[in-house]
């Protein structure tokens, strides 16, 4: 904790004079982010760093795995679909993306066989939203050699997983439907902090195509 005091005390300090103008904009006229950005809560993505955003440009959603559950998974409550109708209806962003990473603690145990401990139920069920990426991996996945290459397919499969289910909100389609929203597959390696970006066309992920 103390370091968290340490940090909010040196962003007051030596950050925010150079924020002051913005906050205080954005306080006036309200957000108006351009992206809906999906992510994992992992602590290594960070989605304002690795997109050099500033504040006001993206609505963030970090949850574990970064899975987007159909829209007609409900359960005791589904955060990510309401931050999904909100950025939708309310933010009207232009963009979302899904962003998964290498080295994901949920696909690796999205993958692994082992019992779940009986302490993380809300965790179990969480995981088990993601289960037809694990089916994909049975059937179109058996010729990987090791466990860093199904956890990459599954990490890349996982966020296609997300972006069909996106086609099951009708927000979504909505916005689809009248060309006022772009949708991408991002995938993060940590190691080298490289961006993947999933191309319908040839259906891989290749590395995000440079500016115009
Ligand atoms: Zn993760």
């Amino acid at each position: 904790m103390q370091r968290l005091i340490e940090g909010v005390h040196k962003f007051q300090k030596d950050e925010f004079g150079n924020y002051r103008k913005l906050f205080r904009k954005l306080s006036q006229e309200g957000q108006n982010p351009h992206t809906l950005f999906i992510t994992c809560s992992d602590s290594r993505v960070l989605a304002e760093l690795i997109t050099q955003s500033k504040p006001g440009d993206l609505f963030v959603v970090k949850n574990v795995g970064n899975i987007v559950p159909p829209a007609n998974a409900r359960g005791d409550t589904n955060s990510t679909a309401a931050a999904i109708e909100f950025a939708m209806e309310t933010l009207r962003v232009s963009d979302l993306v899904i962003c998964g990473h290498s080295q994901c603690g949920a696909i690796t145990q999205l993958l692994d066989k082992a019992p779940v401990s009986e302490a993380t139920p809300h965790l179990r069920d969480w995981l088990k939203l993601a289960a037809p990426v694990v089916e994909t991996l049975n059937r179109n996945y058996t010729h990987l050699p090791g466990s860093r290459e199904r956890e990459t397919a599954a990490a890349e499969e996982n966020v296609l997983f997300g972006l069909d289910n996106l086609h099951s909100y009708p927000c979504v389609q909505d916005r689809l439907m009248d060309g006022s929203l772009q949708l991408h597959g991002w995938f993060f390696k940590i190691a080298t902090a490289e961006l993947f970006a999933y191309d319908p066309d040839t259906r891989q992920f290749s590395p995000l195509a440079p500016e115009h």
